[in-house]
């Protein structure tokens, strides 16, 4: 094979939960002899673990109890895969670290321990699962991604320094892709001294994004536990189908609204090079999956609804607002010092409304709008809260410049109050906020209407 025509592949949690999975898998990369390069999350439930053992508050006994479950999960695996001495050892040491760091860490809870720590699920993963593919006959070996993962050093959610990766990437990896499999660590790093540092959770789907770019490779595939991204959650309409082939621009639309199948800024590094992005199952390969690209042959005009619950409208009341300058700056200006994301928007001559973004926001968890908040806006304008509200997006292309979409969308709509419309910023989306209690049923009505 030729190494432009790399294949970086990419295995969730789920999907190397267990020996089983992990056999699945290692078919799926030995299936195209392209696939050189694996890059694996943690068994499923490991990371979970290791953050419990990285709290503040867990005494001895639950410590071990959690040391114990992780062991547990690779020993399972081992079993299966006949003792062999040497991965035995391998992971007895990474275990014997783990103890370690969790102990050291009731002495000092430096962040930098606490990411080693984390970052040995993956370790453990990537040793077992290139195990597994040599168990079926082709050589295989893991390779430590700290070589060429550099990033700084902002512990627990680490920047990759993107040009380091390159050169590092093409002087130690690449040439180890020549004649064998390469199974790799998502999720993790080191930063300049060498120090462990972690991406964040869920990082590996960017992990394997940048290793991606870095060795400009053909294509990425993330295989997690569903088949795709799919035209709505199927789970609301069961006539739900599959996305064959979707844009960049579309699918970063659709995965802030829900879509969980992946971040789209997860796999920007990959965009950025126009490196194809496939998403599909591990479970039932068979079944095909979603080819994200840069341009693609077929852009409807609808190309799915997606919905999210949970929003929190705020709606702000200023006389001051007319003809005047600097309104909108001083109120982003006050969300910004709180930490608030924010995402729609839609104005009057006296009134803002907007809805607060979750994901982008700093939260404690505690709700969004912290008293103090509440109060420095109130000291410009009038603040109205609306809660129990759910925003749904019909997604596709040349929304805003095609004629009639307004009234098919409306016509679906018409039984239902719509809180707030946002349409005309972007050509791939309109989204219209409703009641939570009556969101199911708008997204179900809307996807029987325009996909069925
Ligand atoms: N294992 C890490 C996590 O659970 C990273 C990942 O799975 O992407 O967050
Ligand atoms: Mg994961």
């Amino acid at each position: 094979m030729s190494l432009n025509q790399l294949v970086v592949a990419k295995f969730g949690g789920t999907s190397v939960a267990d020996y089983q999975a992990m056999s699945r898998c290692a078919d799926i990369v030995l299936a195209n002899p392209n696939t050189r390069l694996v890059v694996v999350s943690a068994s499923s439930g490991v990371t979970n673990l290791l953050v419990e053992l990285t709290q503040a508050n867990v005494n001895d006994e639950r410590r071990l109890s959690l040391l114990k479950q992780i062991a547990q999960i690779q020993y399972r695996i081992i079993d299966e895969l006949g003792s062999p001495q040497d991965i035995n050892a391998q992971i007895d040491k990474l275990l014997s670290r783990m103890a370690v760091l969790s102990e050291s860490l009731e002495l000092d809870r430096s962040k930098a321990i606490m990411d080693e720590l984390l970052s040995m699920g993956e370790q453990c993963s990537s040793v077992l699962f290139s195990a597994v593919i040599r168990e079926k006959g082709t050589p295989s070996n893991a390779f430590d991604v700290r070589q060429v993962l550099r990033t700084d050093s902002h512990f627990g959610r680490a920047e990759p320094q993107i040009e380091q990766i390159a050169m590092l990437a093409r002087d130690h990896l690449q040439p180890l892709l020549v004649n064998q499999v390469i199974v790799t660590q998502g999720f993790i790093g080191a930063d300049e001294q060498g120090r462990t540092t972690t991406l964040g959770r869920g990082g590996s789907d960017y992990s394997a994004a940048l290793l991606a770019e870095a060795l400009t490779a053909f294509a990425v595939e993330i295989w997690t536990d569903v088949a795709g991204i799919y035209t709505t959650d199927p789970r609301l309409a069961p006539n739900a189908r599959p996305i064959a082939e979707i844009s960049f621009n579309e699918a970063a639309e659709m995965a802030t609204f829900g879509a969980k199948v992946l971040h789209p800024a997860t796999i920007l590094p990959a965009v950025r090079q126009q490196i194809q992005v496939f998403v599909g199952s591990s479970k039932a390969p068979e079944a095909g999956g979603t080819w994200i690209r840069h341009q693609v042959e077929d852009a409807p005009v609808y190309r799915a609804v997606a919905l999210r619950r949970d929003q929190t409208l705020l709606n702000l009341h200023s006389l001051q607002m007319l003809h005047a300058q600097g309104f909108l700056a001083e109120t982003f200006a006050t969300l910004a010092r709180h930490k608030i994301s924010v995402d729609l928007i839609t104005t009057s001559e006296v009134n803002v409304s907007l809805t607060l973004d979750k994901t982008g926001s700093d939260s404690s968890g505690q709700g969004l709008l912290s008293e103090s908040l509440l109060q420095e806006l109130s000291q410009h304008c009038r603040v109205r809260v609306e809660d129990n509200l759910a925003l749904v997006a019909i997604i596709g292309n040349k929304i805003a410049s095609t004629a009639g979409i307004c009234s098919r969308v409306f016509q679906v709509l018409e039984k239902h109050n719509v809180r707030m419309i946002c349409q005309g910023a972007s050509p791939h989306n309109l989204c219209v906020l409703v009641d939570e209690a009556e969101a199911a049923t708008v997204v179900h009505a809307l996807h029987k209407n325009l996909f069925e």
